[in-house]
């Protein structure tokens, strides 16, 4: 059993087919956390995990890029996560690429409010990090990352990647480990700290292509053990442990 800790199968991209998507997912082994980044897809990411007993589970946050259209309203995102099946607060974190930022200081408002419902909750977190690792890195530093969580796609250097791990967080490897050359941070990085996710619908792991969905994380899995030289199904047992761990996610009753 594999678990995708980074689906968007809550996304627009899979209006018209997500549990199409999803069902063949879970056939296949797989197991995913459907991420919010704002309070609609937050919802939809609550509601359609709430229909699964278990297997698929959702995060709630607003993400730094949607900060111009929406304001985050504590209290909305305190009640969604009443669900069981809120397994952590994310995607949230900063985003520095000029067309999408707004001010700095505004981003590390909500981030920090954000944190709080995390630690309010006691509840993982999900960064999203662009161009801004050392602003991230300074703010967990002073304040701590109380409840754990992991650094999605990470793309930074190793200097900034030992700042995480020293800190106990996990980093988080997808399809676009097939685009830039990334083998140093996964060669070094210990497999206890790795989480696979797939980031679907984008960043499509090859030998795919189009749009990416749950299923594929398993191409993600290959290549972490290529890099690394070891067994592709201990790379599968040791990043799905640690995904059940970080989230708090029960083992498949079938055991696959
Ligand atoms: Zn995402």
């Amino acid at each position: 059993m594999l678990i995708d800790t980074h689906a968007h199968l809550n996304f627009n991209a899979y209006k018209e087919d997500s549990f199409e998507v999803l069902r063949r997912s879970l056939d296949n082994g797989v197991w995913m956390i459907n991420v919010g980044s704002q309070y609609s897809t937050s919802k939809r990411a609550v509601e359609m995990a709430e229909k699964y007993e278990n297997g698929v589970y959702a995060a709630i946050g607003l993400h730094p890029i949607h900060l111009e259209t929406e304001v985050f309203d504590y209290e909305k995102y305190k009640e969604l996560a009443k669900s069981k099946k809120v397994v952590a607060i994310g995607e949230i974190g900063l985003d520095y690429k000029p067309e999408y930022a707004s001010s700095e200081e505004k981003q590390k408002t909500v981030l920090s409010q954000q944190l709080k419902l995390a630690e309010a909750l006691s509840l993982p977190v999900i960064f999203h990090c662009r161009m801004s690792h050392d602003d991230l890195i300074k703010i967990l530093s002073e304040n701590g990352s109380r409840t754990g969580g992991v650094i999605h796609c990470f793309t930074g250097a190793w200097k900034q990647a030992e700042k995480y791990l020293g800190m106990g967080l996990y980093l988080g490897f997808n399809g676009i480990i097939f685009k830039l050359n990334l083998d140093e941070i996964i060669e070094k990085t210990p497999l206890d700290r790795v989480l696979l996710e797939t980031d679907c619908p984008y960043l499509t792991p090859k030998p795919m292509e189009g749009r990416n969905e749950p299923s594929y994380v398993k191409y993600v899995a290959e290549k972490i053990a290529k890099v690394k030289g070891l067994g592709y199904e201990e790379v599968v047992e040791i990043t799905t442990k640690n995904a059940q761990k970080l989230f708090r996610i029960p083992a498949s009753p079938a055991g696959r």
